[in-house]
């Protein structure tokens, strides 16, 4: 079986830190120069949050305050601080994972008026074109690590099985923004649901 791992939005806004900060990111970049070191993938993709500058996604573009509900056309369910804003500091890969291992880098979120969680598909179902990547390279098992778990990593991982990938996600090598263990473990079961393993 050809395994393919990717690696979800490993950039400094979503490390403590950053203006999207994820609770503890930083403690699975050690896991993931593994998984990258350890031979088992034959290919390793990034994907890069890339923003333009007043994107719709963010609330400040809305003049309302970060994580307001809002849900219409390709962005939501909330609005999100500024972060990945294309060429700033925050949009560039932590420096401690060990980026030159990644074989294709994917950008996503560059659409003013459309916001893309998967880093198959934009939330408008416009195709990135990962899926004929890796049917290209005759992969059939898509491993899924990196932030944010409930949102990035989890519609990454529903695309995934949908593109018809076997999908994985490391559980030890995510960190979600929800805190709360008993939302984050519905959001884990309905991943299950639809046919999302986990390992840790
Ligand atoms: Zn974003």
């Amino acid at each position: 079986m050809d395994r393919a791992l990717l690696v979800i939005d490993l950039q400094n806004d979503f490390y403590p830190n950053g203006s999207l900060a994820v609770p503890n990111g930083d403690e699975i970049n050690n896991t993931i120069n593994k998984l990258m070191k350890s031979g088992r993938y034959k290919a390793i993709v990034a994907t890069q949050d890339w923003h333009p500058k007043n994107d719709k996604s963010f609330a400040s573009t809305h003049n309302r305050k970060p994580f307001s509900e809002y849900n219409q056309g390709g962005i939501g369910p909330v609005l999100w601080p500024d972060h990945c804003v294309q060429n700033t500091k925050g949009a560039e890969f932590h420096p401690d994972i060990e980026s030159e291992k990644f074989n294709l880098i994917i950008r996503k979120g560059y659409h003013y008026k459309v916001d893309s969680y998967s880093a198959f598909y934009e939330n408008d179902g416009s195709n990135l074109g990962l899926a004929g990547y890796l049917q290209e390279l005759n992969i059939d098992k898509v491993c899924i690590a990196g932030l944010a778990l409930d949102y990035c990593v989890k519609y990454t991982a529903l695309d995934s099985v949908k593109s018809g990938f076997d999908t994985t996600v490391v559980i030890s090598a995510t960190k979600a923004i929800e805190q709360d263990p008993k939302k984050l473990q519905k959001i884990l079961d309905e991943m299950k649901n639809k046919g999302v393993t986990f390992k840790e």
